[in-house]
């Protein structure tokens, strides 16, 4: 069986979707890789490192995908409306694995669906500990959580840390971290290892304790609401109107102090909630900072725009894209291992051929597309 590497087409990817060692790792499976001529150098890997690890270089991406059993991507592929449809390229009834995007691209998961391809969205991989290795959210999460502070830290005119010099004192930098998710803990973590004075607020009355355990302090509105606000997936759920009120006067009297905020909070499928309304930025220190890591879902800040970084009376809003995608060498290298071990879910260890096994509670609820049909829940037509 043939497993293709494509380059990414949509715009600034800059990850891959595999690395040497899993390259090295699919043809142990007993499959053959293509890789796309230049798929991996913006993520530091050559075409003669692919070639060395035992693949073979495609010159483009018809050459890569037309014998493919199962195309690896980052992104989901492009369709009808791009230069290049990979959608067309790929053969029918070909296995694709990649992050699907699919409440934000219906259109593009029918397009899949009529061709026949079986799609898995590696977004829905359940949140269930034998799923852990193969969950592209908490690895892409992780690092973006990392990369959110050093990016609000180069655009903030101070340090973070207390420095006393002969020269005078500078006072440590306030950051309050809003939603305390996978990317939220590791914001955390980066702020208070770069010397900040760190406080977190979430929905979820769970996070207290890890806020605390990373040496931050826990803002939250106290409610019976905030114990059931968890999903059994372990997400948050939308909250009452009541709730957004109170959490709102909470995180404006609070935000006054800091200096810097970093907004991850998200809920599944719907847009990101407003946590900081143009009022509330009015009302920070010039100088201030706000990193909107759910931009693209909305962004959790008013002002915040897609890809900009915008200045609001002195106070900065950081809307950069992708932001995994700005560490691509160590997003690729997880991204790519957690691919592999989902493909080893999907391959047969004696047959060495495709063996996708329904009753899999990861298989099933990742999959979206099959036979010509939409199956995932989450998408199904009405
Ligand atoms: P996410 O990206 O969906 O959301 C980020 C955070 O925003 C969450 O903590 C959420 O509670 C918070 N949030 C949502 N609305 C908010 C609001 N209005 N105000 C403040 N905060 C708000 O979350 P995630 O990082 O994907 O993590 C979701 C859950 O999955 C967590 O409980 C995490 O620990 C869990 N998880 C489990 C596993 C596993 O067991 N395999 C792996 C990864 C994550």
């Amino acid at each position: 069986m043939i497993v293709a590497i494509p380059k990414e087409r949509r715009a600034g990817e800059t990850r891959v979707a595999a690395s040497v060692d899993t390259v090295k790792k699919l043809i142990g499976l007993g499959l053959e890789v293509v890789v796309e001529k230049g798929a991996g150098i913006d993520a530091a890997v050559t075409d003669d490192a692919y070639k060395a690890a035992g693949a073979s270089i495609a010159k483009d991406a018809k050459a890569t995908l037309e014998k493919a059993d199962i195309v690896l991507k980052v992104q989901r592929p492009t369709g009808s409306d791009e230069k290049i449809d990979e959608i067309a390229l790929m053969k029918q009834g070909a296995v694709l694995c990649c992050i699907l995007n699919a409440y934000n691209d219906k259109p593009l998961v029918e397009a899949l669906a009529a061709k026949k391809i079986t799609t898995f969205g590696m977004e829905f991989v359940p949140r269930i500990t034998r799923a852990q290795s193969m969950d592209v959210l908490s690895s892409q999460s992780n690092l973006a959580g990392y990369k959110a502070v050093l990016d609000g830290a180069s655009e903030f005119g101070r340090a973070f840390p207390m420095m006393m010099t002969a020269a005078g004192t500078i006072p440590p930098a306030r950051v309050m971290i809003m939603g305390v998710g996978v990317a939220g803990l590791q914001a955390i973590a980066t702020a208070r290892r770069l010397g900040a004075i760190v406080s977190a607020t979430d929905v979820r009355a769970a996070t207290k304790e890890q806020v605390e355990s990373l040496g931050a302090t826990f803002v939250m509105v106290d409610s019976e609401e905030a114990k059931q606000a968890e999903t059994a997936g372990g997400y948050a759920k939308e909250m009452s109107e009541d709730y957004k009120k109170q959490q709102a006067a909470l995180i404006a009297e609070t935000l006054k102090k800091q200096d810097m905020a970093i907004c991850t909070a998200l809920i599944p499928g719907r847009k990101a909630p407003i946590l900081i309304t143009a009022e509330m930025v009015a009302s920070m220190k010039p100088g201030s900072v706000i990193v909107d890591l759910a931009v693209e879902q909305g962004g959790n800040c008013e002002l915040s725009e897609p890809g900009k970084v915008v200045n609001k009376n002195g106070v900065k809003i950081v809307g950069h894209l992708n932001v995994p995608g700005r560490l691509p060498v160590d997003a690729s290298q997880l991204y790519a291992k957690n691919l592999l071990n989902f493909v080893t879910l999907l391959i047969d260890k004696d047959s060495k051929a495709l063996k996708i096994d329904l009753e899999d509670e990861i298989v099933k609820g990742t999959l979206v597309t099959k036979d010509g049909e939409i199956v995932h829940p989450a998408l199904k037509p009405a």
